[in-house]
């Protein structure tokens, strides 16, 4: 439910009391489960997201709720009744939610894709089953693993219990982690079946060019499909070989688009997940020309999407090491090639398809994928 004022300042939370988003006129504020709060701003025609520290989160906050008892006692009735439960929420409140949650997930969640920033996560394997991505420190400290069906099911009525109400306000389901789809497909299959039992929402997951490949034939992306799965993510980053080399994504550039279009073939949607400033300099030029080749010979359409965020290379990874000789792009230069990437990305697909790319290219941030 949203309550808002002058239209300058609305206030966003779930049934169960829980603050979504908030917006006092000057920028809007979204907290995630985990209580991490983000504080997103549009400057000219950028899109600026921060994290707050936890003294800027706090303020927030109380700044929300204060204002939703200033207004309680204009609501009219129904909204009141249902505004109940948030009447006592305050900052301390909302961590201990949080620690409820990362309680059940054995931790923080590490990532979800970008249209995803609302769904109820279920973990159907802990990890990564790949884990070997010279940039990535995800699931670096997650043991890989699969639930059985017991715990599962366990799990799934833990999840329902925590959000109570508040699952009204939850749109989709995602299954994780990294690549629940490698899953054995008869349990997978089962897992799926449970999931539309509990929520009957739309199932969505990530996918990983690496493995899954070799272990999903088109036949089973459509029995996925019937059992509930509507859109697979998929973290390409590039299309350059050079880039997934050192990356090691150890895979041929023809696997990932054969993935893609099985996937497509299957009647699943897909998004694609790109990163600008892979490769860094050294290899600026061979990730737009192919990425943008690379994505033009995926059989893309209008129910898919593709994402473009900045790069952020952490310094305790493996690719850190190897950015001495690449080179680093500043946030302008990524966002330079971000609109080359954009641009590049639509004319080969056109060249080579004989038709414009209906798939929208949304540029997004990765520090906004927080659970
Ligand atoms: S496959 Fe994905 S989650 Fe796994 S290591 Fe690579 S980037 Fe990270």
């Amino acid at each position: 439910m949203s309550i808002e004022k002058d239209n300058r300042i609305v206030f966003t939370l779930d049934l169960s009391g829980r603050f979504i988003f908030y917006t006092d006129g000057n920028a809007t504020y979204r907290r995630s489960l985990e209580n991490k709060f983000l504080r997103i701003k549009h400057i000219a025609s950028r899109r600026i997201v921060e994290q707050l520290s936890e003294d800027e989160s706090r303020e927030i906050a109380e700044a929300a709720y204060s204002f939703l008892r200033s207004t309680y006692d204009d609501l009219p009735q129904d909204l009141k009744d249902s505004v109940s439960e948030a009447l006592g929420m305050n900052y301390d409140k909302l961590s201990m939610d949080a620690a409820k949650i990362r309680d059940i997930y054995g931790g923080e969640v590490p990532i979800v894709p970008p249209d995803q920033y609302f769904p109820v996560y279920v973990q159907a394997e802990s990890g990564c089953s790949w884990n070997r991505c010279t940039f990535c420190r995800l699931y670096k400290d997650r043991t890989y693993g699969v639930r059985t069906l017991e715990d599962f099911a366990i799990h799934l009525h833990k999840i329902k219990d925590f959000f109570g109400k508040g699952l009204s306000a939850r749109k989709s389901v995602f299954i994780g982690d990294a690549n629940a789809v490698n899953i054995d497909q008869k349990l997978l299959l089962q897992m799926l079946d449970m999931v539309m039992e509990e929520f009957n929402l739309p199932i969505f997951s990530f996918v990983d060019a690496i493995t899954t490949q070799k272990r999903k034939s088109e036949m089973q992306f459509q029995e996925m499909h019937d059992h509930g799965l509507k859109r697979v993510y998929i973290g390409l980053e590039s299309g350059d070989p050079n880039v997934l080399r050192i990356f090691n994504k150890l895979m041929n550039v023809s696997e990932a688009i054969n993935l893609v279009n099985k996937i497509k073939g299957s009647g699943i949607n897909v998004g694609i997940i790109l990163m600008a400033g892979a490769g860094g300099k050294k290899y600026y030029k061979g990730h737009v020309e192919n990425t943008a080749s690379v994505i033009s010979q995926m059989d893309l359409g209008k129910g898919d999407i593709i994402y473009i965020s900045p790069m952020y290379e952490y310094e305790d990874t493996e690719y850190y090491s190897m950015t001495k000789d690449l080179g680093i792009l500043g946030a302008e230069e990524k966002e330079k090639q971000i609109q080359e990437l954009k641009a590049r990305i639509r004319e080969e697909f056109q060249d080579f398809n004989g038709r414009a790319l209906e798939a929208p290219i949304a540029p997004y941030d990765l520090m906004e994928a927080v659970y």
